[in-house]
C-alpha cells in the first residue's frame, strides 16, 4: 500500500524533509511519497493529519509542543521533554516521538572536549538538547528573549537567562536554537550579548540549516569552528525515516541517500 508522509510547520516551505524522506524512498524503493503542509493552527494539527490519510509525519517551528498534547501516546525522550517531533499513525492512534536530539548528538560527535554550553533560545528544539545534554552530565546555561519560556528550564540543573541578566562566562560550545535568521537578519540576542559569548568559546552550532544566519556569520568572522544545522537534520531525519518504515530499511543505507538529497 502507497504511503504518505508530510511535514508540518509556519514556515514551511524552506524545508528539506521531504527532498531527503523521498530521496530514501525512490532509491530504496521503498512506496511511500513525503510533501509538506503549511499550517497555522497547531490546535489543527491531528484532524489535518487523519484527513490527509497520513501514515506518519515531521513537526517543526512553532508546532512541536502542540504536536505532544494532540498524540494519543507519547514514547520514549519525547516524553521527558514533552516535544514531539514525528508522528506516526499507529492503527488510527496518533504515537509521538522525538529523534532531534539524538540527530543533534550525532552532529557534534566531532566536537571535542565539550563541557560547557551556552543554549540561545527556550523553545522545542532547546529543551530536547538541554535535556540530553544535562543526561550527558554537561553544564548547561541558557539565554532567552521571554522569561516565561525559561520556566520549565529554572526547573532543571541549569543556569537561565534573559536578555536582562545575562552573564557571559566561559564556553565550549554556543548553539543558537532560536528562530531568529530563519527568515530575518535578526540575531538571537543583542549584538553586545552575542559578542560576549562567542569571544569566550570554542565551537559554535546553528540548527538553522540552508543559509548562512547572522549569528553563524559572526562567528564566522572570529574564526571559529562552526556547524550549521545540516548534520542535525540528517540526524534527525535518519532516526525518523526508521520509524516511518518501521525498521524495514538499513540505517546507513537511508543515512546514504538523504546525504545525496542535499547534493540537488
Ligand atoms: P520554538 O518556536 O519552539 O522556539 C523558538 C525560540 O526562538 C524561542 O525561544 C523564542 O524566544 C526564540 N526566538 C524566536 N524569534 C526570536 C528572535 N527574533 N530573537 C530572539 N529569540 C527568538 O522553535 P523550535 O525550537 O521548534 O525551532 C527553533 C529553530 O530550530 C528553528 O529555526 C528550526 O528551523 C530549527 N530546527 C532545526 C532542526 C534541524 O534539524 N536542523 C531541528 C529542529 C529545529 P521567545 O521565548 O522570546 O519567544
Amino acid at each position: 500500500m502507497h504511503k504518505l508522509f508530510s511535514i508540518f510547520g509556519n514556515p514551511v516551505s524552506h524545508s528539506r524533509s521531504p527532498l531527503m524522506h523521498n530521496s530514501v524512498f525512490k532509491n530504496l524503493n521503498y512506496n511511500a511519497c513525503y510533501t509538506r503542509t503549511f499550517l497555522k493552527d497547531g490546535n489543527k494539527l491531528k484532524e489535518t493529519f487523519f484527513s490527509l490519510g497520513l501514515s506518519g509525519a515531521n513537526v517543526t517551528v512553532p508546532h512541536k509542543e502542540s504536536a505532544y498534547a494532540a498524540c494519543d501516546e507519547v514514547r520514549g525522550f519525547a516524553k521527558k521533554i514533552g516535544v514531539v517531533n514525528t508522528l506516526i499513525n499507529e492503527n488510527g492512534k496518533l504515537i509521538g516521538y522525538n529523534t532531534d536530539a539524538d540527530g543533534f548528538m550525532y552532529a557534534i560527535n566531532e566536537f571535542q572536549n565539550i563541557q560547557n554550553i551556552l543554549v540561545l533560545g527556550a523553545g522545542g528544539t532547546a529543551k530536547a538538547l538541554v535535556q540530553k545534554f544535562l543526561e550527558e552530565g554537561l553544564h548547561v546555561s541558557i539565554l532567552n528573549r521571554s522569561k516565561a519560556r525559561l520556566t520549565y528550564f529554572e526547573k532543571l540543573d541549569c543556569e537561565c537567562y534573559t536578555w536582562g541578566n545575562f552573564q557571559p562566562s566561559h564556553y565550549d560550545l554556543v548553539i543558537n536554537t532560536t528562530s531568529a535568521g530563519l527568515k530575518d537578519e535578526n540575531l538571537p540576542a543583542p549584538k553586545e550579548m552575542i559578542e560576549a559569548a562567542l569571544q569566550n568559546t570554542r565551537y559554535v552550532a546553528d540548527a538553522i540549516y540552508g543559509r548562512i544566519t547572522p549569528f553563524l556569520q559572526l562567528a564566522k568572522e572570529k574564526g571559529l569552528t562552526c556547524k550549521d544545522g545540516a548534520d542535525m537534520l540528517l540526524g534527525q531525519g535518519v532516526l525518523a525515516n526508521e520509524l516511518f518504515c518501521n525498521f524495514e530499511l538499513d540505517k546507513e543505507a537511508i543515512k546514504k541517500e538523504m546525504q545525496k538529497s542535499f547534493l540537488y
